[in-house]
């Protein structure tokens, strides 16, 4: 159908870099662009410019999996994810683009009387924040999702806790959407543009250096998601962020069986369904430290293991591909939003496994904290001293949990 659509306009233009910008965001991935997007939107700011090294959308922000949910306890992020999900529910008519934002249901399992307990104490702590949860018994599961292993089940289900307006998104076109509304607002967008190095004189940043030139900056916010280490690398920063590979993987096109998403409790699976039948599944991360955006085969049987134990059908649908990307887990698996010790350079960065969904508040909270010097009132916790002071943000089991 593509041979026929000759002379299509670009959405964005492709400019070539200026000299000097008053904010240079270096990552177009979905933070990056969103972040951009909000600073000339919401901010009203000026000559932004954002900096990628490859091509928007190629790194994570197109290969997650693409659940999105606010159903977290703890209150340094559940006030920020309920944001992020406000934001979700706004998004398409704000920038006026089909990112195919679904509110079609996340479910999280339980398997035990504890992790029942667990799941209402997180579930009333969501409500508190303005959230939507419910517990499901194990009937009600039963009836959404009969092919679930109830009766021969290592790990019985006992319910599951339900937020209705979780889902999934279409990540490209977030990507795509923010790229172009970004660009409307006279962003420059410059792709193939690897920043190699950044120039700091007498603790402040005067701008980056990059694989077409210096690029002179007044204020220069980092959110490269897997190479965060390598990138603050360049202003002498050691963060306490580790990289990993998080692989997913599709099956071939099935009919509908999976109208929303699942998360098995009792082990790293989780699936949902694509708009083209293919299950969409995911574990956990490469045990390594790895910058590959590909994986090995222990984890592969692990998550195909955890399939089986959940949905013992799945046995039969043959894996279409799988991919990876890279992480950078944070040491509390909770993100960071900050300045930082050199004067005009901030960070975004620590996202682990479960970025996607932040990106909407994760963009406007760096926007935030770029154009006012202040954080976000719902990124307050996300500081770079909370290592320092003990003050880890550590969901135990959500923030680290991929999806
Ligand atoms: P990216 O898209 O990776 O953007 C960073 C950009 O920085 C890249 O484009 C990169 O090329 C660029 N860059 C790097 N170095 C430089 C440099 N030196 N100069 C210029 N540019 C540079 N999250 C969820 O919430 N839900 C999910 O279901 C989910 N599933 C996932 C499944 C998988 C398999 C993976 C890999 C991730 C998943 N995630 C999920 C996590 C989520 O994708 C990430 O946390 C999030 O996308 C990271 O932010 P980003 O989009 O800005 O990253």
């Amino acid at each position: 159908a593509l041979t026929g659509h000759r002379g299509w306009t670009p959405v964005w233009r492709d400019p070539a870099p200026q000299a000097s910008y008053d904010y240079v965001i270096v990552g177009g991935g979905g933070h990056g662009l969103a972040t951009a997007y909000y600073l000339a939107k919401e901010f009203r700011q000026a000559r932004i410019a954002v900096l990628e090294k490859g091509y928007l959308g190629g790194g994570n922000v197109g290969r997650n999996t693409t659940i999105i949910r606010s159903n977290y306890l703890l209150d340094g992020n559940e006030p920020f994810y309920e944001f992020s999900m406000k934001l979700w529910e706004g998004m398409e008519q704000d920038f006026n683009y089909n990112a195919m934002v679904s509110q079609r249901g996340i479910i999280n399992l339980f398997h035990t009387d504890a992790a029942r307990d667990a799941a209402t104490r997180r579930g009333n702590a969501m409500i508190l924040h303005g959230a939507d949860a419910e517990i499901l018994d194990r009937d009600q599961v039963r009836a959404m999702y009969p092919f679930l292993n109830f009766d021969n089940a290592r790990f019985p289900i006992k319910g599951a806790l339900m937020q209705r307006r979780g889902g999934t998104a279409r990540h490209d076109a977030v990507a795509w959407g923010y790229a172009r509304g970004a660009d409307m607002h006279g962003v420059d967008l410059i792709q193939n543009c690897e920043v190699t190095g950044m120039r700091i004189e007498n603790g402040r940043i005067l701008g980056v250096e990059t694989s077409r030139g210096f690029v002179g900056a007044k204020k220069v916010g980092v959110a490269v998601a897997g190479s965060s280490s390598r990138v603050m690398a360049h202003a002498g920063m050691r963060l306490p962020i580790e990289s990993h590979v998080l692989q997913a993987f599709v099956s071939e096109g099935l009919k509908p069986l999976i109208d929303g998403v699942i998360t098995f409790g009792a082990g790293h699976f989780y699936v949902s369904q694509s708009d083209k039948g293919g299950l969409v599944f995911g574990g956990d991360i490469d045990g390594y430290n790895s910058y590959a955006q590909r994986g090995n085969l222990p984890v592969i049987e692990d998550v195909a293991e955890g399939g089986m134990a959940l949905m013992p059908i799945i046995g039969r649908a043959r894996l279409l591909r799988t991919w990876g990307g890279v992480m950078d887990m944070s040491m509390d698996g909770s993100p960071i939003i900050d300045r930082t010790h050199v004067e005009g350079l901030y960070f975004n960065g620590g996202w682990c496994y479960g970025g996607f969904k932040a990106t909407p508040a994760s963009g406007w909270c760096f926007a935030h904290l770029l154009a006012t010097d202040r954080p976000h009132e719902t990124a307050t916790a996300y500081r770079f001293d909370r290592f320092l002071k003990g003050l880890a943000i550590d969901e135990k089991g959500q923030g680290p949990t991929p999806n």
